[in-house]
């Protein structure tokens, strides 16, 4: 007979998931009622007001996808464009290319503006993009590039799309609830997250918003979207306002219940709140890990307070540390992605994760291990210096 499974208790500190709050998983173990119970309908109106703060932004439609952060990309993705567009897409790390695949994959040209890994978005070469190819439909890009910690200006970049008459589509998968984000201040057209992140919910849902002129193009599309389930023009007639819904698919009822309680507690703490302590955290983590003599990937105006990129020290072996970390002390490190794989570690600190009792033990715990394994590292002085960041 196979045993029930009982996942050990870790610390998650990679690049998502992150530690889900206790109240988070209570929520989602209440009972399971209709999707279309009038009472689950109204928790879904206060899940859209919650969304709606999160991202800052009036916008009408504001909803979470029913699937991971890679599904509301590709529900922004398949909504606005067509065949034949041209769109405009920004790649600095990982993400990028994957939205370099969905333009191709709705059968658009992808015109790239191409950054080094670890840098911010060059806005100056987004310019001269859109002065290149008039009539591009959109400029996406991602805000908060996971794969590196670097963060880049979704504000400027906007305005400049807006200038050219194009649409802006950002990637904030990682950035919501963890770094300033303003969706109607910024003018952000097609928006998408993640609950994973910085949320601290489960993995499995996307949050996703849209302007009021995005929301036009959708209606107004020449050819059907590809995608049946992702089509928003059908999906709305589930998630939009009224008392009258119509079934498009069971929602994922207990995930929501979830996602709803992770955007009840963002709201109790505040959302400026929040930014602050993840930037917090971030300055006491980057105090102990310079004190240690390591150093980050992103130069230091660039970089994300959740995601902290840190080059492994000459000679480390980076799968062994990061396995000793996870057994000595159940705490789980990112590892580098494609070209700086074995070369970065990457220490999220996102949501419920973020938090003093993480940064401390992280740093007492990396210093062990690199002192086990001969690393040349400054010893005894990393948790002092995070310390000083709270005192
Ligand atoms: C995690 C992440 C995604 C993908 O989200 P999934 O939930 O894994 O599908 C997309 N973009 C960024 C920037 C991310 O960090």
């Amino acid at each position: 007979m196979t045993a029930s499974f009982n996942p050990p208790q870790r610390i998650l500190m990679g690049p998502g998931p992150s530690d889900v709050s206790p109240r988070v998983l209570a929520a989602m173990a209440r009972p399971t009622i209709g999707h279309l119970d009038p009472v689950f309908v109204s928790m879904m109106d206060e899940l859209k007001g919650l969304l709606q703060y999160a991202f800052q932004t009036k916008n009408e439609l504001t909803m979470p996808v029913s699937g991971p952060g890679s599904a509301g990309m590709e529900t922004c993705f398949v909504n606005l464009v067509e065949p034949g567009d041209k769109v405009i897409v920004c790649q600095n790390g990982v993400f990028g290319g994957r939205m370099k695949e969905n333009v191709e994959r709705c059968g658009a040209t992808p015109i790239m503006v191409m950054d080094d890994w670890g840098a911010a978005v060059d806005a100056n070469k987004v310019e001269d993009a859109l002065k290149a190819n008039p009539g591009v439909k959109a400029v996406a890009f991602v805000h908060a590039e996971t794969s590196t910690g670097a963060q880049s200006d979704a504000q400027a970049i906007s305005a400049l799309a807006h200038r050219y008459g194009a649409l802006s589509l950002v990637d904030t998968v990682t950035s919501l609830g963890g770094s300033p984000l303003k969706v109607d201040e910024w003018g952000i057209d097609a928006i998408y997250s993640g609950s994973q992140k910085c949320l601290s919910c489960t993995p499995g849902l996307s949050p996703v918003s849209f302007s009021a002129q995005a929301l036009e193009i959708i209606k107004n599309r020449k050819t059907k979207v590809q995608s049946w389930f992702m089509d928003l023009n059908l999906v709305m007639g589930y998630w939009g306002t009224g008392a009258k819904r119509a079934y498009h698919h069971t929602a994922p009822i207990n995930a929501l219940y979830g996602l709803h309680e992770s955007l009840v507690i963002l709201q109790e703490e505040g959302l400026e709140n929040a930014w602050a302590r993840h930037r917090q955290n971030h300055m006491a983590l980057k105090a102990g890990i310079e004190a240690m003599g390591l150093s980050f990937v992103v130069k230091e105006q660039d970089r994300l307070p959740q995601l902290n990129s840190i080059y492994v020290p000459e000679g480390v072996d980076d799968a062994a540390v990061r396995r000793l970390l996870l057994e000595d002390y159940g705490l789980e490190i990112g590892a580098g992605l494609g070209a700086m794989a074995g070369k970065i570690w990457r220490i999220g600190l996102m949501g419920h994760a973020s938090n003093m009792r993480n940064v401390l033990v992280c740093l007492g715990a990396l210093e062990d291990v690199l002192s086990r394994l001969g690393a040349s590292i400054n010893k005894g002085v990393a948790v002092a210096a995070a310390r000083k960041v709270y005192s």
